[in-house]
C-alpha cells in the first residue's frame, strides 16, 4: 500500500514513521511512504503558499492553487489510484471501521491543512474524503495524517501479526480484555488464576466476558451497535443482562 503525504511540514513526519512497527513494515516492502512539501508546487520569489482570508478575519488560509498543482502532480507520479483525503476537524469522525476500510485501498493521498485550514475551492474539486481524528483542534493536519497512516498501515497484511487484530479493542465494537505478563504475582496482585489454567475454552470465555463487562462499564454506546451489528451471542446477552445491561439505557448508536 502507498501513502502520499502532502504537507508544508515534512520534516514533522521524521519519527513516526522511521521507528518501530513502520519502520519495519517499510522494509519488508509491505507499505510505502512518499512524503511532498507543497511549497515545492509555489511559483513566486516567496513561496507563499498561504494568505489572509477574503472576508477578514484572524490567520491565513492555504492558497488554492500550489496545493492543487501539489494533488495533481502527487496522483500523476502512479498508475494506482488514490483516494485524497483531508484532515479536517470539521470531517467525518475516524472509526476503526472506516480504518479498515481504507486498508482495502492500494492507495492513500493525505492532505495536511495548516493555520485556519485550506481554501474551500480545493475542497470541492480535488478532496475525496475528509476526516476528522476526534471533536477538538491541532496546528496542523501533520498528526492527524500520522494517527491516520498508523492506524490504517497495522491493517495491511503482513503489517502485524494478524491474531492481534481480530479480537482488539473496537474491531467488533467491544472493547479489549485486560493483558497480563511475567511475574505471576506483582506488589501483591496475582495474574487472574484462569489465565494460568491452561484452559484454553475457559480463557476465551473469561475474555469474552471481560470485554463484555469493560465494553459496559466504559463505552455502554458501543454495546447498543454491537447489538445492533448482530455480533452478540445469546450467553453475551445473558451475560449482559445480569450485569444489569438495559439497551435502552445505554444512548443511541
Ligand atoms: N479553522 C479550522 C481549524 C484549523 S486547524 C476550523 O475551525 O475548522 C488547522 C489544520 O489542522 C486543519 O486544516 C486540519 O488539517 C488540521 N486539524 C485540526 N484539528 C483536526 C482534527 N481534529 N482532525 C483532523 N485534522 C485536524
Amino acid at each position: 500500500m502507498r501513502f502520499d503525504i502532502l504537507t508544508l511540514f515534512p520534516a514533522m513526519f521524521q519519527g513516526p514513521l522511521t521507528e518501530s512497527i513502520l519502520k519495519r513494515a517499510q522494509q519488508a516492502g509491505r507499505i510505502e511512504f512518499h512524503l511532498h512539501d507543497i511549497r515545492q508546487w509555489t511559483t513566486d520569489r516567496h513561496r507563499t503558499a498561504d494568505d489572509t482570508p477574503y472576508g477578514g478575519g484572524a490567520g491565513m488560509v492555504m492558497k488554492a492553487e500550489p496545493l492543487a498543482a501539489a494533488i495533481r502532480a502527487v496522483r500523476a507520479t502512479d498508475d494506482r489510484p488514490g483516494v485524497t483525503i483531508l484532515l479536517t476537524p470539521d470531517g467525518e469522525l475516524l472509526t476503526q471501521q472506516i480504518v479498515r476500510e481504507l486498508a482495502t485501498l492500494p492507495r492513500l493521498l493525505l492532505v495536511c491543512g495548516h493555520y485556519e485550514g485550506i481554501d474551500e475551492r480545493v475542497r470541492e474539486t480535488l478532496i475525496d474524503r475528509e476526516l476528522s481524528i476526534g471533536d477538538y483542534v491541532l496546528t496542523g493536519g501533520e498528526l492527524a495524517a500520522m494517527v491516520v497512516v498508523d492506524a490504517v498501515a497495522r491493517l495491511v497484511p503482513g503489517v502485524i501479526d494478524s491474531e492481534s487484530i481480530v479480537e482488539e479493542s473496537h474491531s467488533d465494537f467491544l472493547l479489549e480484555y485486560p493483558h497480563y505478563t511475567r511475574p505471576a504475582v506483582w506488589e501483591g496482585r496475582a495474574v487472574p488464576s484462569v489465565l494460568l489454567s491452561g484452559h484454553h475454552g475457559e480463557i476465551a470465555r473469561w475474555r469474552r466476558a471481560e470485554r463484555l463487562r469493560r465494553t459496559l462499564a466504559r463505552r455502554p454506546d458501543l454495546l447498543v451497535r454491537a447489538a445492533a451489528a448482530g455480533v452478540l451471542s445469546k450467553a453475551d446477552l445473558t451475560l449482559l443482562a445480569e450485569l444489569g445491561w438495559r439497551p435502552e439505557a445505554s444512548g443511541s448508536a
